[in-house]
């Protein structure tokens, strides 16, 4: 069991319970960027695409001094997307791994299960940093009689909010239509990502189980 870390004072040793991370991805916002999922989430969507996701057990525990470095280092991204998992679980270290991102010229995106009115009315000290550290906040559960295809959101209730002027509505992809990204990685791990139609995973698992 992994505590959600929203220290608003840690520093250099805050650790980050990730649950995953792309290097580079075209369906977590606009332009090319690094995704960051957090391991652990409070809320229980009914359809959530991530459930594994969903408990505060550890997964992989790194530094958040370390995660930046990774992330300044890669050549040619426009942003950083961070997901779910719930970020604001862990706002925090993610305060201050964002604030170092947009330092360097990045944008931030967050996802969030909470609505913005929650995240406004507070609840955690830490929650204004991590907002502070966002550009663009997609926020709201995911509700799966609501699901739409979009580019940005998974459910027609979620909030696509600018905190800044990096990423401003004008600039968004156009919504209307999904996307899905797979990664195949050296060891031959896949990762899909964006908002799959629920039937192309169905196909694609049951074309890998060869049924
Ligand atoms: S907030 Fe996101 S990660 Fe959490 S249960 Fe809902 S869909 Fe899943």
């Amino acid at each position: 069991m992994v505590k959600p870390n929203n220290d608003p004072g840690c520093r250099q040793f805050c650790v980050l319970n990730l649950a995953g991370f792309l290097a580079r991805s075209e369906v977590n916002g606009p332009g090319i960027r690094a995704v960051l999922w957090v391991q652990g989430c409070p809320r229980r969507c009914e359809g959530c695409f991530n459930r594994a996701f969903q408990p505060f057990s550890p997964a992989t525990l790194l530094p958040v001094s370390t995660l930046a470095d990774t992330i300044l280092s890669l050549e040619g991204i426009d942003g950083v997307t961070f997901s779910g998992g719930e970020p604001f679980a862990q706002a925090g270290p993610l305060a201050l791994l964002g604030a170092a991102i947009r330092n360097a010229g990045l944008d931030v995106i967050t996802y969030t299960g909470y609505t913005h009115e929650e995240l406004s009315a507070g609840g955690e000290p830490a929650w204004p940093a991590l907002l502070a550290a966002t550009d663009l906040l997609i926020a709201g559960p995911y509700i799966a009689r609501l699901a739409k295809p979009d580019p940005l959101t998974g459910s027609q209730n979620q909030q696509v909010i600018p905190l800044g002027t990096r990423l401003l509505p004008d600039g968004l992809p156009d919504t209307g239509s999904s996307r899905t990204e797979f990664t195949i990685a050296r060891d031959g791990t896949v990762t899909a990502t964006g908002f799959p139609e629920p039937a192309l995973i169905r196909r694609i698992a049951s074309h890998c189980r060869g049924t």
